[in-house]
């Protein structure tokens, strides 16, 4: 046997180096990527009958988004979610709701376009309520409650006239994040700007000590609302709540940013998103509008449309 050649030698010598640096450093990219949610990739082509391990995230999705109350108000029984790995009628039909929801090819089957947008960050606030009510698509197909209150909470929850001029305050509580407070107070009021210039409302940043009605600020997962967050690279970046709770948190582990690179949420498109909670909008089906749930890493969506601007001035008219 012939012995290696030394440039070989000193190659393989260089590459264990640097195999070993990676491994030794304390890298904070890399322990981001080791919090991603189980890739959901593996499930592309699985349809019903089958029994595939992953399956059960894709039912916690659809259950942590209300499509299990949309599969119970079809049927009209109260389906418990079998926790397992079983692709059933139940699924099917979930999956069914999600993808008309979407605007995706209503198949049933785990497509690829139906998987990559479930791995899409997404706001908190589920797609289909408690009562089966829906502010997207699926409840013009199931529901028969097509009208002008498509795109609100059930009971269409909002704020009286009497508080037109909403005050908000910042609440971190401790939560630390890269995004100093001065940034985030002018990117909020920057987003507040901006459905105030399409609605009855006035928004005014208040100090500590004095009223408010908008509570803003990072949170990091179980956080004492019942609804916890899911950590870096978790699916949820931010939830609000509807009128006149006020709240409106963001996940203080994702990679939040106010020029957003390529691995980042930007924060301010984020805000005008959850401020449309707070209003009292809920999520809608049209792909142009903020209040549509999902956002990827790196896009900026600063601008109202038609369809975000119709709902405020419907709500509030
Ligand atoms: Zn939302
Ligand atoms: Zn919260």
């Amino acid at each position: 046997m012939k012995s290696p050649k030394p440039t070989l030698l000193l190659h393989q010598v260089f590459v264990f180096l640097i195999i070993s640096l990676v491994a030794i450093l304390p890298n904070p990219i890399l322990s981001k990527t080791q919090l991603q949610p189980l890739s959901l990739k593996h499930l592309e082509g699985c349809r019903k009958g089958q029994t595939v391990k992953g399956l059960q995230e894709v039912k916690n999705y659809l259950k942590k988004f209300g499509y299990t109350n949309a599969v119970a108000n079809i049927n009209d029984y109260h389906h418990v979610h079998e926790d397992d790995n079983k692709f059933d009628d139940v699924l099917e039909s979930e999956i069914k709701a999600y993808q008309l929801n979407y605007n995706l090819d209503v198949n049933g089957k785990l497509d690829t376009s139906t998987l990559e947008q479930m791995m899409l960050p997404r706001c908190g606030v589920p797609d289909i309520d408690n009562n089966g009510e829906s502010s997207m698509r699926w409840n013009h197909y199931y529901g028969g409650r097509m009208g002008l209150n498509f795109k609100f909470f059930d009971g269409k929850p909002k704020w009286p006239p009497s508080k037109y001029n909403l005050t908000y305050k910042f609440t971190l509580d401790g939560t630390e994040t890269e995004i100093d407070v001065q940034t985030l107070s002018s990117v909020c009021a920057r987003a507040f700007a901006t459905w105030a210039a399409v609605s009855h409302f006035q928004f005014r940043e208040v100090g500590e000590g004095e009223h408010a009605d908008i509570f803003i600020g990072f949170r990091r997962g179980a956080h004492g609302d019942g609804h916890p967050f899911d950590g870096a690279g978790g699916k949820i970046v931010a939830h609000a709540f509807h009128p006149t709770d006020g709240r409106l948190h963001y996940d203080a582990d994702e990679n939040w940013g106010t020029d957003p690179a390529s691995d980042e949420i930007d924060l301010e498109s984020v805000t005008l998103h959850e401020i449309g909670h707070i209003l009292g909008l809920g999520h809608t089906s049209d792909e142009e509008a903020v209040m549509f749930p999902t956002i990827g890493h790196g896009e900026t969506k600063r601008q109202l449309a038609s369809d975000d601007i119709n709902g405020v001035q419907t709500l509030y008219a």
